[in-house]
């Protein structure tokens, strides 16, 4: 199923550089919450995991940096990617950090090979994402968690970003993104693709796609 809305990501509406100035000088706080609560929420610190849709990295190396897992940092974006390369030689992660050309819709792992999937603000550009969480489900280990979708960390970090950003077109997507709308149009998505044990876990700032397998 296409999710009515969805837009591809081309990268014309900002290019890598600028979309990484914009998480490096106004997202940068919401990184280090989301993955505090990534691992809070599938209970476990180490293992294999994917940042699907990493953009420039910076969730990625927010986890690396309070875990033990190893990451590989995927993207279709080859410009993201080396926006992601240079972040992630800067931060001297680049031992437990490997960005990874691929498409969500097709990963090249094997089956039950990824113990953690994580992603923000990319399932919004996924073309199929019925496809898209087979594939993670695929590849996602027996007892293996995700934490997959939008959102601010906090409904105060929420404001003020927004405030930040100051662009009225801003704060219409976020809320076309984060509404409940787009979350029916997500779980109709998980219900084509036949994974039951999910939950999605939302508040003020965002949601997000937790399954189980
Ligand atoms: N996760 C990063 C963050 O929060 O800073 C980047 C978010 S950016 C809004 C969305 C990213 O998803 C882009 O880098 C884009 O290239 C990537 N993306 C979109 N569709 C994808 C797909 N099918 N497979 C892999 N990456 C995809």
């Amino acid at each position: 199923m296409k999710t009515p809305g969805a837009k591809k990501w081309d990268g014309k509406e900002k290019t890598a550089d600028e979309f990484n100035e914009i998480a490096r000088n106004i997202f940068a706080p919401v990184y280090p919450v989301i993955a505090r609560q990534a691992i809070e929420c599938c209970g476990f610190d180490r293992g294999f995991c994917i940042d699907a849709g990493c953009g420039p990295g910076h969730l990625a190396l927010a986890l690396a940096s309070i875990s033990g897992f190893t990451i590989d940092a995927l993207d279709m974006s080859q410009d993201m990617l080396a926006c992601a390369k240079k972040n992630i030689q800067n931060a001297g992660m680049s031992e437990r950090i490997h960005p990874v050309h691929g498409d969500v819709h097709a990963l090249s792992y094997d089956d039950c090979s990824v113990d953690l999937v994580i992603s923000r603000g990319s399932v919004f550009f996924w073309e199929a994402p019925d496809r898209a969480f087979a594939e993670i489900y695929r590849v996602l280990k027996p007892g293996g968690r995700t934490f997959i979708g939008g959102g601010f960390g906090t409904p105060e970090l929420k404001a003020a970003i927004t405030a930040k950003m100051n662009d009225p077109s801003f704060g219409e997507k976020v809320r076309g993104n984060l509404g409940h709308e787009k979350q029916r149009e997500l779980r109709i998505c998980m219900k084509d693709a036949r994974i039951r044990d999910y939950e999605i876990r939302r508040d003020a700032s965002g949601f997000w796609i937790v399954m189980r397998k």
